[in-house]
């Protein structure tokens, strides 16, 4: 694996500089001749983004939790031609690296994607904050446009259909701030892309999609409804927090775990956050070859007692708790903590809301059922405490 990889990246980044970075190439040819050069050489894997008319290899770069420029070069070497980030990731500082990475690149050799939270107000006033959002952005980026510009992490049909948002994105897009718009969901996505097809403007949905998921056949089947409607559909959160125990004793294989969320052919793309080379090396591999194996197949099957880290997202601990505590987001929050050790991110997270578990103290007993088996107000106890810790710590 170690000789693999360094072989791996010293050819990317050869390939890197000669490839993608001077010659102007378009979106997705880089790969075929870097990976694999000299090497046993397998076609690329690539779909359609719906109807947009970009097409992707599978396995594109999630790159939130990167925060290494030669890790995106590497990438972009390896054909990962897709690179997403959001306006909020590493407090701004991911799209920053991001715009320092991409200034040396042709603006064909790549296609970004960022994500803009959604605006609490109401009205003209509300698509003109979301707008500057998007203009930092791009500030940050360097960049006049972006390809893909979701409005970030909603979870429900009137989100979606937000009459100021969906003013917001279209503006962004008629003023050739974006090539194409979407939306981004971690909960109810089934829900959400239905949603977006209603919308009839909606063009890319980025959903949370793992093998973890009870409700995956319904999310298979809203992803092909979606298709059906010309929206391309993009998946994310396909590692399902990267183990299945807080101690890190159990390591989900994510190989497995990313080949599986491509089985749907309707799933364009795949954006798994790497952090490392190796993690690059391993992703590269599975844009060749979706074809699971027994052996993972089988790891796949393993399911811990406690229920894993992954949070299904479906709300129903929340009836049972008198605080109405955001209990889905908090524990998001324990996944990236434990599984992504991501503390700044997790904090991110928890900074978005008032009530992280403090009113805990208040009950006897707690009263939030979890599903999956959570022990709902042991992990609120484990996580706040990373709201707390100082910023400087984590920057
Ligand atoms: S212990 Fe916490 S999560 Fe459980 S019911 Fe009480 S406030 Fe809600
Ligand atoms: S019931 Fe469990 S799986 Fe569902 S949202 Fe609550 S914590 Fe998550």
């Amino acid at each position: 694996m170690q000789t693999f990889d360094r072989r791996f990246f010293l050819k990317s980044s050869l390939l890197g500089a000669g490839g993608a970075l001077l010659a102007g190439t378009s979106p997705g040819r880089a790969l075929s001749s870097s990976v694999n050069a000299g090497e046993e050489k397998k076609p690329v894997i690539r779909r359609p983004l719906g109807a947009t008319g970009i097409e992707l290899p599978v396995v594109s770069m999630g790159v939130m939790r990167a925060d290494n420029p030669e890790l995106v070069r590497a990438a972009l070497a390896a054909g990962m031609v897709h690179l997403d980030t959001a306006h909020f990731y590493q407090k701004g500082r991911n799209e920053t690296m991001l715009g320092e990475v991409l200034k040396d690149y042709k603006r064909d050799a790549y296609v970004i994607s960022t994500k803009v939270p959604p605006e609490q107000g109401e009205g003209a006033a509300a698509v003109t904050a979301w707008l500057e959002k998007l203009d930092l952005s791009l500030t940050r980026l360097k960049l006049t446009y972006v390809d893909i510009l979701y409005l970030h992490g909603v979870s429900s049909r009137a989100e979606v259909l937000n009459p100021a948002m969906l003013e917001a994105m279209q503006r962004a897009k008629t003023s050739g701030r974006a090539r194409h718009i979407g939306v981004s969901t971690h909960k109810n996505e089934p829900e959400v892309l239905d949603a977006s097809v209603e919308s009839g403007v909606i063009e890319v949905v980025l959903s949370a999609m793992n093998f973890q998921q009870d409700y995956r056949e319904e999310l298979s089947h809203a992803v092909d409804r979606a298709a059906k409607a010309g929206i391309g559909v993009v998946a994310m959160k396909t590692m399902a927090g990267g183990f299945h125990d807080k101690e890190r004793k159990h390591p989900i294989n994510c190989v497995a775990a990313l080949k599986w969320s491509l089985q749907n052919p309707h799933v364009a793309t795949a954006i798994p956050g790497m952090t490392s080379f190796d993690m690059l090396a391993q992703n590269a591999r599975v844009n060749e070859d979706l074809t699971l194996t027994e052996e993972e197949r089988s790891d796949l099957a393993y399911g811990p007692a406690e229920g894993g880290l992954y949070c299904q997202g479906c709300g129903s601990c929340v009836k049972g708790c008198p605080h109405r505590l955001p209990i889905p987001e908090l524990m998001r929050a324990y996944m990236y903590t434990y599984g992504y050790r991501d503390l700044a991110l997790a904090q991110n997270l928890l900074s978005k809301h008032a009530a992280v578990g403090a009113e805990c103290s208040t009950c006897i007993r707690c009263t939030a059922t979890c599903v999956k088996g959570f022990d709902v107000a042991g992990r609120i106890a484990d996580v706040r405490r990373v709201k707390e810790i100082p910023e400087e710590f984590l920057a």
